[in-house]
């Protein structure tokens, strides 16, 4: 029998039937993956899974990144495991470690303070690199600079169902930039002055900012006044909502450009990144709905997957079948329709359309 008549599912079907059309032509993209040595096992559960799952069928390259070199055992592992090539890169230490004008006691202060407060994280020197990392640096990486895109998958994680398509082809056919499956609410005590950081981009950096067909409103739940909105002089207030950027598929030349590396360079300028716990979820998710046309942004629904604690199921029945999927999206931990999760107001505020059509 037909699966569905509804046009949610339509539009599934059109994907895949677009997939058919062009067999299984590869994109110029890769499989990301920041990790360290002794999370090796972790690694490649989450390779199997994903292999499994998608890139069996497509064998796209993993590109895997350290600031240590990686062990003989972990790039041996790894190459064995993956369907396609695989690429080993160590990160260079400016673009790993704390900068020279970061000030060491009143950072050493502030980790204190976060870590008696019981922040996640807050006590944690190289968890900050890792934050700052994948802001602003992870896109400048020698071995990235022949894709357009890049899929980041973390160690443990785990993808819960076949994928209906190849997300890479549905980003560039449909000009998406930037791909999210889950959305919840950030720490506020990781993130006490992003916000009115933000503001002051905002005010310095209105060239870059389309106010009209950006997603600002998933950003923020304040009353915006007028057309030529500005959130920069109303009480508007960040909302905390955030793509969880441990599962991104991302535009590679959206975060090289210059307005992106503009809106990086002036929240690094603020120190926040180590003074606070700044993570890169909340700067990527806060530069795509800013820097975006609201559009370019997409929830891939038909991804189950899972990182600890939480996780996406889809709850379509028929889609469930048809893609194999093993998970429950009524569990305590599936998030996507918990008092937790943003996903209702990224469908208030976001992009209606799930695939843009430009004729
Ligand atoms: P969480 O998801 O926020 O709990 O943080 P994780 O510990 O999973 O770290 C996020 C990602 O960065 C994972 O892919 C980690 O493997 C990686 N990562 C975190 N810290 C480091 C580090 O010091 N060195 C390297 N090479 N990778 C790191
Ligand atoms: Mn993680």
């Amino acid at each position: 029998p037909k699966l569905s008549t509804n046009s949610y599912d339509d539009n599934l079907m059109n994907a895949k039937m677009e997939i058919a059309e062009t067999g299984s032509q590869k994109e110029n993209a890769t499989i990301l993956m920041l990790v360290r040595n002794w999370e090796l096992e972790e690694a490649l559960g989450s390779m199997r899974s994903l292999e499994d799952r998608f890139d069996k069928h497509f064998a796209y390259d993993w590109t895997f990144l350290n600031d240590v070199p990686f062990s003989d055992e972990f790039i041996d592992a790894t190459t064995a495991m993956a369907s396609g090539k695989t690429q080993y890169a160590l990160i260079p230490e400016e673009d790993w470690n704390r900068p020279s004008w970061i000030n060491e006691t009143l950072f050493e202060e502030r980790l204190k303070v976060m870590e008696d407060k019981g922040v996640l994280y807050g006590g944690v020197k190289s968890y900050r690199n890792m934050c700052r990392f994948n802001s602003g640096y992870f896109f400048r990486q020698d071995i990235l600079k022949g894709y357009d895109y890049y899929f980041r998958v973390e160690p443990g994680v785990e993808y819960f169902c076949d994928f209906p398509y190849d997300p890479f082809y549905i980003m560039r056919k449909y000009q998406k930039k930037y791909g999210f499956v889950i959305t919840m609410y950030e720490y506020e005590d990781t993130i006490p002055t992003l916000w009115e950081n933000i503001e002051m981009y905002l005010d310095e950096n209105e060239q870059d900012i389309d106010m009209e067909n950006n997603a600002h409103k998933f950003l923020t739940d304040s009353e915006i006044i007028g057309n030529q909105v500005n959130i920069i002089d109303s009480n508007t207030e960040y909302n905390l909502c955030h793509f969880w950027s441990n599962f991104e598929i991302g535009d590679l030349n959206f975060f090289r450009s210059d307005r992106y590396k503009r809106y990086f360079e002036f929240l690094d300028s603020k120190g926040g990144f180590y003074y606070e716990r700044w993570g890169d979820a909340p700067v990527h998710t806060i530069a795509a709905a800013l820097l975006l046309n609201r559009d370019e942004i997409i929830h891939f629904d038909e991804i189950g997957y899972k990182h600890d604690p939480f996780y996406t199921c889809p709850s379509a029945y028929y889609m469930k079948l048809k893609q194999r999927c093993v998970c429950d999206p009524h569990g305590e931990y599936s998030v996507d329709l918990n008092e937790i999760s943003c996903l209702r107001k990224w469908w208030k505020n976001g992009s209606g359309k799930r695939f843009l059509k430009y004729e």
